[in-house]
């Protein structure tokens, strides 16, 4: 028996585990990956909008919090495969067979990329579908390719791919780039990114790799064909709900809804960070949520015991 499981160890995960540490809980975190850090994972370019804290990249940032969680004396599960979660009972059951009880959950599991949904998204994945700008460098240098999405991932994509590919061709659905001005700014410097505006990707063709994308501008009436061996969807992200679907209140698009405590409307559940929070995912709000919730937890479980 715990007093808190947490599910997910991104910031919000960990922020949570970290305090309820220092309150002095017994904490177990489940992570299904086997790397912790969640989204920092993906983040290639500076973080500078941490208070007290700057960083070159996620990886960077998840060092000096990697630091603290080792120092920290909560039980961390990294590749916890959750086969089910009884929320209304605090039940945990792991793939692995491993069932665990406890008096409070946290539910910490952020979000992933949407999918586009298109011909050649699914089929193409491996075999032309850009996973990782960074990582996938060495494979996509020297070809054209194209990015999908015009928001700041979509955008930082684009510049990333720029430093190695001869074009890069950034198609999104509305007028003007949602992407923050600084990266809108970069774009405009870069001769090899043409930007397709008003414009959607139909479908993603190809033999045994991608070979092409179908683009339909607003105002034409067919689509055309251009050729690139690499395809970035970034067209934003969906939330991680699918393990507590049906068990507490999910908005229309699958985020959490929660109090101003982050509880949820079950009893003693409780959901941080992106998982809730469609309006501001950022880092210090999912460590801030994580906050919440641990004191909330560390003053009821005072109040019952007393
Ligand atoms: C490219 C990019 C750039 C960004 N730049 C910034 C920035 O400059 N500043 C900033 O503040 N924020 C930035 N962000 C946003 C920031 O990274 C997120 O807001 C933050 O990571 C959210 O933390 P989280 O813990 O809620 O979720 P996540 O980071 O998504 O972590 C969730 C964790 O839960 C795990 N999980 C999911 N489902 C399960 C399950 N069923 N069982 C067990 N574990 C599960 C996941 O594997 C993951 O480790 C950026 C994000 C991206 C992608």
């Amino acid at each position: 028996m715990h007093d808190v499981v947490i599910i997910g160890a991104g910031p919000a995960g960990l922020s949570a585990a970290l305090w309820c540490d220092e309150l002095g809980l017994d904490t177990l975190v489940l992570e299904q990956q086997a790397e912790i850090g969640g989204q920092l994972n993906s983040i290639h370019g500076p973080i500078e909008n941490y208070p007290g804290l700057r960083a070159p990249n996620g990886q960077e940032f998840l060092k000096k919090f990697s630091e603290r969680v080792e120092a920290a004396d909560f039980d961390l599960w990294r590749s916890a495969e959750i086969a089910k979660v009884d929320l209304k009972a605090k039940r945990v059951e792991l793939l692995s067979g491993e069932a665990l009880q406890s008096i409070f959950i946290v539910i910490a599991t952020g979000v992933r990329r949407r999918q586009l949904g298109i011909p050649g998204e699914k089929e193409f994945a491996g075999r032309g579908i850009i996973e990782s700008p960074t990582r996938d460098r060495a494979q996509f240098a020297g070809q054209d390719v194209c990015v999908i999405g015009g928001g700041d991932a979509a955008a930082e994509n684009a510049l990333l791919l720029a430093e190695v590919c001869p074009t890069v061709t950034l198609v999104h659905r509305s007028r003007k780039l949602k992407a923050r001005r600084e990266f809108a700014e970069q774009l405009q410097g870069q001769h090899c990114i043409t930007v397709f505006p008003e414009s959607g990707v139909t479908r993603i063709l190809g033999s045994d790799r991608v070979e092409a994308v179908e683009i339909l501008r607003k105002d034409a009436l067919k689509p055309f064909q251009m050729a690139v061996r690499g395809v970035a969807v970034r067209i934003g992200v969906e939330p991680n709900t699918e393990l507590i679907h049906g068990q507490i209140q999910l908005d229309e698009q699958g985020f959490a809804l929660v109090t101003s405590e982050q509880e949820t409307d079950v009893t003693n559940v409780f959901a941080i960070g992106d998982v809730c929070n469609p309006l501001a995912p950022t880092i210090s709000t999912a460590s801030g949520n994580g906050t919440t919730a641990a004191k909330i937890i560390a003053s009821r479980l005072q109040q019952k015991s007393s």
